[in-house]
């Protein structure tokens, strides 16, 4: 999930929305366009110069070492910050939103006013990904495993197809609501449990039907017929696992990776790209494949849509929190130096909220991770103690079930697909991930598991425990944000 247009939409209407804060600075005509103008001439700027940077790095003979590789993987994600803060300065210092909806008069336009809302951050999206171009396909060409067709263009639009994709749905469902409430029910009540209850519902909607999205907006075929088809059904069938399809998802041989979509069976795929089924031996995809399985029979995306409605509570707490900081601070304390008070409130909450998000998100994304890695493991293990030799469960060996326990044959080949997806996508096996981990220290924790079925245990119960946890502090989040009024507060505005 492109988390990075969340936060931008986020800062664009949740902000304001939930929390009723108004954020115009003062500035002048002339002073809004040149904060506007040289935030994005700022991204742009950087994005090229760290593209043309890594591009003259490797035609001078670095041929994609592991140090320029992780120095620009370190450059990319500050580039994906800076196209954040420059779309948050356009937003709050020019006051971008004022500028559409009054002196461009579009307030409640269907659509348009949410759309030129989002534009700035759409150009500065775009000049980052068009200055980096020059960087990714130096790196490709240095690895030469994988070719580069199409040039600047195609690139362009197989990014904006990926990050667009699945947060289109939860856009035009935000709009879409917001858009009718204020046509059709201006003076609807507005109380806090309706407004949680539409949040609720707007959630839910998007989780049932981003699989469609995701097939109208990805070009995919399914599947065909064949050795490796009846395979990935052998081992649907152990799993007792049900979807629409198994897709092929066609990124020009240009991406190596998979996933599954949809909380129902009936609107749910399996994605696998092209480069994965080619470039991957079918033990490793079914590996794969078990791995987005994991992601399903653990029902993770039910504890992200958990996770999101937590947030809710937790950030209308911190602004409770900031308020009440703010009003006991000496009469002409920080207000004086600031002149705004709502201005420090926005900020506030708004580091607080990213702090929360990094953190908390990245920590259970993680540990999801490695929940559906185990599951990928077992889904390729024969589960015997004596392994190897080593059954192959997925041929119609007639085995029921997955197994229990992983078996080294199975880690093995769930570590070589891994490895494998990481090579061919120029990702460095020490590089960390925010969301996923990293590379190696994946590996090394399933490693760690084999021939340890204590451990195994352990594991797993530890997963319970923390699902227990998880959901008992979000209880007492939403209990506490009731409880206190915040949730009210954020809620009415
Ligand atoms: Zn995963
Ligand atoms: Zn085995």
């Amino acid at each position: 999930m492109p988390v990075s247009i969340l936060i931008a939409i986020f800062l664009a209407f949740g902000l304001e929305e939930i929390l009723g804060i108004g954020t115009s600075l003062g500035f002048g005509e002339a002073g809004r366009i040149g904060v506007a103008a040289s935030s994005i001439a700022a991204v742009a700027g950087v994005s090229f110069a760290v593209g043309r940077f890594v591009a003259w790095r490797v035609d001078r003979g670095d041929y994609g070492s592991e140090r320029l590789r992780r120095a620009y993987a370190i450059a990319g994600r500050l580039v994906a910050v800076l196209v954040l803060l420059s779309y948050a300065s356009i937003l709050y210092v020019a006051n971008w939103r004022a500028i559409v909806e009054i002196d461009f008069g579009l307030r409640g336009a269907f659509f348009v006013d949410e759309f030129l809302i989002l534009l700035p951050y759409l150009i500065a999206q775009f000049s980052a990904w068009w200055g980096l171009y020059a960087a990714e396909r130096a790196l490709r060409l240095a690895s030469t495993r994988m070719s580069d067709r199409g040039g600047v263009w195609v690139y362009l639009s197989l990014k904006a197809r990926q990050s667009l994709a699945l947060a289109l749905p939860i856009i035009l469902i935000f709009l879409l609501g917001e858009d009718l409430g204020d046509r059709f029910a201006p003076k609807l009540d507005r109380s806090p449990w309706i407004q949680l209850a539409l949040i609720g519902l707007i959630g839910a909607t998007v989780l049932v039907t981003a699989p469609a999205f995701v097939r109208l907006s990805w070009p995919t075929s399914p599947l065909p017929d064949g050795p490796l088809r009846r395979r990935l059904e052998t081992l649907m069938r152990r799993c007792g696992f049900r979807c629409s399809n198994i897709l092929i998802w066609k990124t020009g041989h240009s991406l190596v990776n998979a996933g599954v979509t949809g909380i129902s069976s009936r609107f749910r795929y399996v994605l696998l790209t092209d480069a994965l089924v080619d470039r991957l031996d079918e033990h490793q995809i079914e590996a794969v494949f078990g791995h987005e399985i994991g992601h399903i029979a653990r029902r993770h995306f039910l504890f992200f849509g958990l996770f999101f409605i937590g947030s809710g509570a937790v950030i209308s707490l911190v602004a409770l929190g900031a308020h009440e900081f703010i009003a006991w601070t000496p009469s002409g304390g920080l207000a004086v130096v600031f002149d705004r008070v709502d201005a420090i409130e926005t900020g506030l909450v708004i580091v607080a909220a990213f702090v929360y998000f990094v953190v908390g998100f990245g920590h259970v994304s993680r540990r999801f991770e490695r929940e559906a890695d185990v599951y990928g493991c077992r889904a390729v293990s024969c589960g015997s103690d004596d392994c190897p030799p080593h059954v192959d469960v997925n041929a119609g060996s007639g085995m029921i079930g997955v197994a229990e326990r992983i078996c080294p044959v199975g880690v093995r080949t769930f570590a070589s697909a891994l490895a494998e997806v990481a090579e061919l996508n120029g990702i460095d096996r020490g590089a960390r991930s925010w969301r996923h981990g990293g590379i190696g220290k994946r590996i090394a924790f399933l490693e760690s598991l084999e021939n340890r079925p204590d451990d195994q245990t352990r594991f797993a119960r530890g997963s319970r425990r923390f699902r227990g946890l998880f959901a008992m502090s979000l209880v007492v989040a939403v209990a506490a944000a009731i409880a206190t009024g915040a949730l009210s507060k954020a809620l009415s505005f």
